[in-house]
């Protein structure tokens, strides 16, 4: 399945070919702090792939907080979050907005609250590192 998303004013855009069809999609409400702010929703396919496309980089910011292991990429003009990603031993990984889907069907979203607080570096790299997608591309469209 072929997910297309972005940012709200078209700077950010992503493609995520998921792989294999999925039956329904995980959508995790992050409980952190930045994510309670933003109403943070999140998926990611293991086995998908990811392109990101940006029209203007001056025009996108990447904001880190806590341990700093986790980008958010966000659009200076429109202020939305597509994705954020992690580079973990060397390798970019990545999760995007179940928010800034444009072509998938809201019933296809399984929902749930998902809260990793407390939760060590490492257990949270291990993590990522599971259920990230691990093939991320950026390009620039502008
Ligand atoms: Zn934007």
């Amino acid at each position: 399945m072929l997910i297309s998303g972005g940012c709200h004013c078209g700077n950010i855009s992503f493609a995520l070919d998921w792989r294999p069809e999925p039956s329904e999609i995980p959508a995790r409400a992050c409980t952190c702090s930045f994510c309670a702010k933003h109403g943070g929703v999140w998926t990611s396919c293991p086995t998908g792939s990811l392109t990101v496309s940006v029209k203007d980089r001056t025009r996108l910011s990447k904001y880190a907080f806590g341990t700093k292991t986790a980008e958010f990429h966000v659009c200076n003009e429109c202020g939305v979050v597509p994705v954020v990603t992690s580079r973990i031993d060397g390798r970019l990984y990545a999760v995007v907005s179940v928010n800034a889907f444009e072509n998938v069907e809201p019933a296809l979203l399984r929902r749930s609250p998902s809260t990793f607080e407390g939760e060590h570096e490492q257990a949270r790299l291990s993590r990522r590192k599971r259920n990230w997608i691990a093939d991320v591309q950026f390009e620039a469209t502008g």
